[in-house]
């Protein structure tokens, strides 16, 4: 183990450079049209490490019909499965996304190579979540340099779509019985905490009917958009009993500290409103959107029902209101006990290289890794090399410590290695 971190050690070099090509190849996303090139450097040397290699591409059929507000991306969706088995007892899942969101024109460095200043690199996706894979090859390289065998086989899964969603290359490896294996460590996520939960996110609609009309005469009319005041008020009110409600789990360091909330809370948003032609003619429809983000404690169906419930006594109040309304699920919530044998591994080996303790929290968000857990049962704890509040993740000049680049070369190489 000590010869393994002193090798890595030396290894910080190559692993800005194996950074430093991922970053160059553009994966961003939309329109991830990049994902063969990205997925087939990965490839090359995993096969130089001796692991198996399946490359598996989400058919065009499914990624449209499981993602239909996606259907205008072009590019194969891309994904590998690359599996090492040594004959230990444990299977470890090792998995992140190599997509990443776009950069805008307010870069101050180019946003697709590395650039190394003031101790830290910056880069579109170092944080999210590129990092990891280069500090994962270094770990595997140094290893199979050293002759040290690993102490689990390795399941790595490298995935795209991530950004875009619901149905992700994670998803579709899931469905495929892929991700065999007894733990799961995802590398998307950052290095404030160690994220074993997150909430479900449910995606609703509510369209307003109402009839057309000269505006001159709009009593002859039925408006769309007035009739959906009362239907947002209705939600309104329900918003602030749903986030009355608190989780057990812990929230995230950085939202505990920026928004004093120390548990995962749920949350009811109104985030679309669409209606209206012209101010001339009265609005035969309005649509509203939104999305509820409901802790692992609450269940799918129940919130659906309180939503629509909600809706229900508001048609029972205006009998005169024409709407339908659509709940659909787009990502369950998730929850690994903080008790399980695994989290007590990752979150030891995490304390040890960060010289701190670092906690076990739920993000206010969700991921398809939930999708993969909620598949495969397996417990799973996401770990990664960012930084929340500095690492600039989906903004400008994304970047990483060094120091944290190397922190995680090492939490990976103490995690795997015998
Ligand atoms: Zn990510």
């Amino acid at each position: 183990m000590l010869e393994l971190l002193d090798h890595l050690g030396s290894k910080t070099d190559e692993t800005i450079k194996t950074l430093d090509e991922l970053v160059r190849i553009p994966t961003q996303v939309p329109p991830g049209e990049n994902y063969e090139k990205a997925m087939g450097y990965a490839a090359s040397i995993l096969k130089e490490l001796d692991f198996g290699v399946e490359t598996l591409i989400m058919p065009r059929g499914l990624f449209e019909k499981k993602n239909p507000r996606l259907a205008h991306l072009h590019g194969e969706r891309v994904n590998i499965s690359a599996t090492k088995d040594i004959g230990a007892d444990k299977t470890l899942l090792i998995n992140t996304h190599l997509d990443v969101v776009p950069a805008s024109a307010n870069w101050s460095v180019p946003p697709f190579e590395c650039t190394k200043k003031d101790g830290r690199i910056f880069g579109r996706g170092v944080a999210d979540s590129k990092g990891g894979v280069a500090a994962l090859f270094t770990v595997l390289s140094a290893m199979d340099e050293l002759n040290i065998i690993t102490k689990y086989n390795l399941n790595i899964a490298l995935t795209t779509d991530e950004e875009m969603g619901p149905y992700s290359g994670l998803c579709y490896l899931a469905d495929l019985g892929k991700l065999k294996a007894d733990y799961f460590l995802s590398m998307d996520g950052d290095s404030d905490d160690i994220t074993i939960a997150s909430n479900g996110n449910v995606d609703w609609q509510i369209d307003i009917f109402g009839k057309s009309y000269h505006s001159g005469s709009s009593f002859l009319g039925v408006n769309a958009i007035e009739k959906a005041v009362p239907v947002m008020n209705g939600l309104l009110e329900l918003k602030a009993k749903v986030e009355k409600g608190r989780s057990k789990v812990p929230a995230s360091m950085a939202i505990s500290r920026n928004a004093g909330i120390d548990t995962l809370m749920p949350v009811l948003n109104i985030t679309v409103i669409n209606g209206g032609v012209k101010q001339n003619i009265v609005p035969d429809r309005c649509t509203l959107k939104g999305d509820r983000r409901y802790i692992p404690e609450e269940k799918f169906e129940d919130v659906c029902r309180e939503m629509k419930g909600t809706v229900e006594q508001v048609k029972q109040k205006y009998p005169d209101i024409d709407l339908k309304m659509t709940c659909d699920e787009i990502y369950a919530p998730m929850l690994t006990d903080a008790s399980h044998p695994w989290v007590k591994e990752v979150k030891m080996v995490a304390d040890e290289v960060a010289g701190r303790d670092v906690r076990c929290a739920g993000a206010q968000g969700s991921l398809d890794v939930a999708y993969a857990v909620k598949v495969t049962g397996l417990p799973a704890c996401c770990f990664g090399i960012g930084r929340r509040m500095e690492s600039n993740a989906h903004a400008d000049d994304e970047n990483i410590r060094v120091d944290d680049l190397v922190m995680y070369t090492k939490f990976l190489g103490k995690l795997i290695c015998r």
